[in-house]
């Protein structure tokens, strides 16, 4: 498991600053409560001594060190009794001063002894939908959102078995040497919807993915060939080569692609040999293939990857049809 880098310096500085505020906050309601309240004040001067308190007895260490910590822990109990009356007689919740956080289990620290809870993963499986740029896309398209019953006969049974291979893949996704998938067929056959089902899930199980159309590969492929040798933005294909899963949608749609061909082939070429997986989509048959790219290409393409065919009749027209 391997959560985008970036992603994850995000979401661990935004959690630091979730902490803080949070911490800050009560500070603020405890001088806000012990401006009006001198009792308070008093109280909370002496609950700030226990820490020290107990320090100076453990570093006396003497005989009845045992007996001095149950006290100091016994004043303390009674000082929080007391603040608590206390805020309930003026009105304010019994538990007005504790520090809000967000997550109560872990309170914002992200990982609970070492192990990472549940709020950081599900914020961490957020910016990955963000940065595989599939945050618009995965609402509507996920294995759960696929509909079978638009497919009939030998197609019904034909997308019934790649439906089950994408969602194994997806679930047995483990990084490097996860193999690559070539989805082929027909427009409309739910092969974009299939890919971001596969991206989806393989973020939600900690992986780090991207997700591009063919169109926006090209481009960012040709930016990065005629970038000037001073530009010291950062790279935006470097995502391409790093990512332990990348889709291509719509292979063959790119605009004037001719001469970036070899710097899609070099960047496939990369990914097969350090085991990477690639999943890419195509409308264009194997024949098709071949009058767009180069033989080496498509031959990679059928050889290191393995293709399903996806059949039917266009859905996107059966779903105009039923609206009409
Ligand atoms: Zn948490």
């Amino acid at each position: 498991m391997s959560f985008n880098r970036e992603d994850y310096k995000n979401v661990k500085i935004s959690f630091e600053e979730r902490r803080k505020k949070a911490v800050l906050e009560a500070d603020e309601k405890r001088k806000q409560v012990a401006a009006k309240l001198p009792e308070m004040k008093k109280i909370c001067d002496s609950l700030e001594e226990t820490g020290p308190k107990i320090y100076a007895a453990a570093l006396e260490g003497k005989d009845d060190y045992e007996l001095r910590l149950q006290s100091i822990r016994q004043e303390t109990e009674a000082l929080l009794k007391r603040q608590k009356e206390l805020l309930l007689s003026n009105g304010y919740p019994e538990n007005y001063l504790d520090v809000i956080y967000r997550c109560p289990l872990c309170c914002d620290e992200g990982n609970i002894n070492g192990k990472m809870c549940g709020c950081m993963r599900a914020e961490l499986v957020k910016a990955g939908y963000e940065s595989a740029g599939i945050a618009g896309l995965c609402g509507k398209m996920s294995f759960d959102t696929f509909d079978l019953s638009y497919y009939s006969g030998e197609d019904r049974a034909n997308m019934e078995l790649v439906f089950e291979k994408a969602k194994e893949y997806a679930e047995s996704f483990s990084g490097i040497g996860s193999g690559s998938l070539l989805f082929f067929g027909g427009t409309g056959l739910g092969k974009t919807h299939l890919s971001v089902a596969v991206v989806k899930r393989v973020i939600e199980r900690g992986y780090y993915c991207v997700y591009t159309t063919s169109d926006k590969l090209f481009s960012d492929l040709r930016e990065e060939r005629f970038r000037p040798a001073d530009d010291k933005s950062p790279s935006k294909t470097e995502k391409y080569g790093e990512c332990e899963l990348l889709v291509i949608d719509d292979l063959g749609t790119e605009l004037n692609g001719r001469d970036i061909v070899p710097f899609l082939y070099s960047l496939l070429n990369q990914r097969i040999n350090s085991g990477a997986s690639t999943v890419i989509n195509t409308n264009l048959s194997h024949k098709e293939l071949l009058a767009v790219y180069d033989e080496r290409i498509v031959s990679r393409l059928f050889g290191e990857f393995l293709p399903y065919r996806f059949s039917g009749k266009d859905v996107r027209m059966q779903k105009l049809k039923l609206n009409q």
